[in-house]
This record gives C-alpha cells, sequence and structure tokens, in this order.
C-alpha cells in the first residue's frame, strides 16, 4: 500500500480543482428554480471520462443529484464527500463581474457559489477523481469506499436533493463519515487562528406569535391594544438570552478560544457558560464574537416579519410577529415554545409554530475523521488552533446525522487580508475564492481523506 503522492501532484490538482470551479460556476444553477442538471452532467462526464461507477438521480425535470463510488477494500465503512450544486440568487447591479462567467480577476475566481459550495464541490471532486486514477493504477488501497454526492436543492429545503435521497436511495449513503459544507474557515482571536469543524448544527422552528385584543376606535386609546400586547411580546423575546444551554460543542469551543487570550480573560472566558455569568462575560468580547458564542449557548428567536391593522384610525382585533427560531441540539419545538411562553407571561398573546421544524444534531468529536482534520491542519498551517463548532443554521447534513452518520462541516479555508470571511462571501455579492485557497484547501482535504482512507 502507498500513499497519495501530496507533493508532487499538489500543482496540478490544484490547477485542475480550478477549472472545475470555473466550469460549475458557469452553470446557472440559481434555485429557485434550481436546474442543477447542467452542473451535474458536467460532473457526469467527468466520470464518465474516467470509467467511475456513477448513478445520475433526476428527481424532476432539471432537478438533478449524481452519485459515484470509487470501491474500497471494506475494513471500514465508507466516506462520503457531500456537496451541493444550487446556488442562491445574485443582484446583479451589485456585482462587478458576471457572477455566471467563472473569471479569475487579481488571484480571485469569481461567481455565485465561488464559496457556498462550488469550490467544496470542485475540491472533491478533483480529489475523487484523483484517488480513482490512483486506485486503477494500484498506486494506492482504500481502506473503504469513497463516495462522492453532488445534489440539489439545498438551498431550498432539500426536496428535490438529500431530502428525495434519504427517502428513496438510502442505501447511497450508508456510510460512517460525511464531509460537507458549514465550517473549515478560520476565525482570528487574540492574535491566533481558530480552524472552525462543525459538529453540531442547529435546527429550526418558525413561530408566530398572535395578539388578540378589542378592537376599537383610534380615539379611544384602552389597553387591550392588539398592536401594543404584541409589541411588548416582541420586546420581551428580544431583550435579553433565553434560557442557557451548555453543548459539547460550545464547551469545547470556549476551551479553544480561551487558549487564545491572556490571563485573566483566559480563566474568566469559561464563565459565559454560567447562566448568571454568561452575559457580563459576553459584554467584555468584540460584539460579533459575542453574538456568535450567544447563539450557541441559546435557543433564538429573530423577530423578522409583522402584520397588524387595517386602517389608520381602528384598533385592530389582531396583530401577529413571525419569529425565525433556531433550536441548539438536544432541543424540541415543544421546549423552545414553553421557553417563550414563560418570557413573554401574556394570556392574550399566543405562541404557535408554523410550517415544517428541524431539530438541531450534534455528532461525536473524538473520532478518526475530527483526528484526521486536526492532523492535516496541523501539517498545513502548523501555528493554528482547531475546534469543533456549532452552526447557527442547517445543512444537508440533518439528513445524515438522524441516521447515525458522523457529518462535519469542513471545507478549508485560510483566512486572507482584503477577503471578507466566508461567512459574508457565501450568499454575498461578487462571492469569490482565491486560487491560493482553492489550493490550500485542496491539500488540507486530500490529507484528511488520505489519513481515513488508509
Ligand atoms: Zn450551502
Amino acid at each position: 500500500m502507498r500513499d497519495i503522492h501530496i507533493v508532487d501532484s499538489t500543482e496540478e490538482l490544484a490547477a485542475e480543482a480550478v477549472k472545475h470551479l470555473q466550469a460549475l460556476l458557469r452553470c446557472e444553477t440559481v434555485n429557485p428554480p434550481g436546474n442543477e442538471s447542467t452542473a451535474i452532467e458536467y460532473i457526469r462526464s467527468q466520470f464518465e471520462a474516467e470509467g467511475i461507477e456513477y448513478r445520475v438521480l433526476e428527481v424532476a425535470p432539471g432537478r438533478v443529484n449524481i452519485w459515484a463510488r470509487i470501491r474500497g477494500n471494506g475494513t471500514k465503512r465508507p466516506l462520503l464527500l457531500l456537496s451541493h450544486v444550487d446556488v442562491v440568487p445574485v443582484e446583479r447591479e451589485h456585482w462587478s463581474v458576471d457572477p455566471f462567467g467563472g473569471t479569475i480577476h487579481n488571484g480571485y475566481i469569481y461567481g455565485r457559489g465561488a464559496v457556498d459550495t462550488k469550490s467544496l464541490t470542485a475540491k472533491e471532486l478533483t480529489l475523487f477523481l484523483h484517488a480513482a486514477r490512483q486506485a486503477k493504477a494500484g498506486e494506492m488501497t482504500l481502506s473503504r469506499d469513497l463516495i462522492f454526492l453532488a445534489v440539489a436543492d439545498e438551498e431550498q429545503g432539500g426536496t428535490y436533493g438529500m431530502g428525495w435521497i434519504v427517502k428513496n436511495a438510502p442505501e447511497l449513503i450508508d456510510v460512517e463519515y460525511a464531509l460537507n459544507e458549514g465550517g473549515g474557515f478560520a476565525v482570528e482571536v487574540g492574535g491566533k487562528r481558530i480552524y472552525v469543524c462543525s459538529t453540531a448544527e442547529k435546527g429550526s422552528a418558525l413561530i408566530k406569535l398572535r395578539a388578540t385584543g378589542d378592537p376599537g376606535h383610534g380615539s379611544v386609546p384602552h389597553q387591550r391594544n392588539a398592536i401594543s400586547c404584541l409589541a411588548n411580546a416582541v420586546r420581551r423575546v428580544s431583550l435579553a438570552p433565553l434560557p442557557l444551554h451548555v453543548t459539547a460543542t460550545a464547551r469545547a469551543l470556549i476551551a479553544t478560544l480561551a487558549q487564545t487570550q491572556k490571563q485573566p480573560q483566559q480563566s474568566l472566558l469559561p464563565l459565559v457558560l454560567k447562566p448568571l455569568l454568561s452575559e457580563s462575560l459576553l459584554g467584555t468580547l468584540d460584539t460579533y464574537i459575542a453574538d456568535a458564542l450567544r447563539a450557541m449557548l441559546h435557543n433564538t428567536a429573530s423577530p423578522t416579519l409583522l402584520q397588524a391593522g387595517y386602517a389608520s384610525n381602528v384598533i385592530p382585533g389582531e396583530a401577529t410577529a413571525t419569529l425565525d427560531g433556531r433550536l441548539l441540539p438536544g432541543q424540541t419545538p415543544e421546549m423552545f415554545v414553553a421557553e417563550l411562553r414563560r418570557r413573554i407571561a401574556d394570556p392574550n398573546v399566543a405562541v404557535e409554530v408554523e410550517g415544517v421544524t428541524f431539530n438541531g444534531h450534534e455528532c461525536e468529536q473524538d473520532t478518526e475523521l475530527f483526528t484526521a482534520i486536526r492532523d492535516a491542519l496541523a501539517m498545513h498551517d502548523p501555528e493554528a488552533l482547531v475546534s469543533p463548532y456549532l452552526l447557527p443554521a442547517m445543512t444537508d447534513s440533518r439528513f445524515l446525522v438522524p441516521r447515525g452518520i458522523i457529518a462535519y462541516g469542513f471545507d478549508p479555508m485560510m483566512p486572507e487580508p482584503g477577503w471578507p470571511s466566508p461567512q459574508q462571501m457565501a450568499h454575498g455579492h461578487d462571492e469569490r475564492i482565491s486560487v491560493a485557497n482553492v489550493a490550500f484547501g485542496l491539500r488540507v482535504l486530500q490529507r484528511v481523506i488520505t489519513q481515513i482512507s488508509a
């Protein structure tokens, strides 16, 4: 058994990944409506040319997923390389280049999806093709099957993508581990870089607050005005965080953050996990770090829509607000609603769950995959720290974890001066990633895949 040739093939592989990324960016896969078929056809042609086992899953016209496999010797259960090829819409007037041109300018590859997540697709595709070539040439034996899966519809709920696959073709994702989007970027704190690997994700529940009162003439104010009731309820929800819940992921991240601090902050930081001290500690941190940590420690409810009234001189009998609710792993929509009811404490304001809800999830951190991620970063960015991370949003990993799969969000990207954070770039104007960063991510992922498939 020989190792993948990391050093001599790096530049060639990076050039290949950039070529794939440009080709994928030129496929206009804006969702809605999706039209992922063009990107999937590009990937299919690569598999076809290299004689790789693949399956195209067309769920609806234009809504297509592609799965491929390289067989290992079966010593270990498979590893899934997952990404999505649909992208969010663009406001063209805010772009300095064609968002679907795949152009390179000043070392950056521009296009909708450059960060979320066609660059991950391109890197995974490159490494998958490379592994297939090596396996064919007898240069490498894999201990486990490598599965490549690029899906449709991640940005709109996964009905035509991962949601369809778990229902209709679960045998394709019978894997031990999955590498997906959702983490892998670095945050700079206390002069140190921390690469975060998303081991947990929050769930979601849309909440409707419905205040009822006495209708009446606007000229005679009274205390049973539905709008005033609703305004009070919204204020109570927003004034202070809901109860604090500590997850293993948040505990691990705080411990890593503490390592970047000098005394006494180093000893004080873990106190953010204590309900009575948390807020005063967070008050000493940069606002953006405090907001991010708060979202990892609490169920949250952001007011996003308001509806009330139909005439300026009529007090309406009802007023409603929609809250974008996010649930920590281990929390159910019922527990969340109970927290909101206790906080609002007004019998005239009903708290209801609207539409479909998703529970959050949390994966084990002490795994062979996490070790491989730590080792790979130790090799390619030795100064940096690595930490588990709780993504406050959801990815397609939510379909995998309930099946017992360890799914991590890990798309490695290094911070670059003058480049906004990957979180800002995803869904942003002039979305772009540097050629150097594609090469970096490729090297790190290659090391990870090699280590856990050797
Ligand atoms: Zn995405």
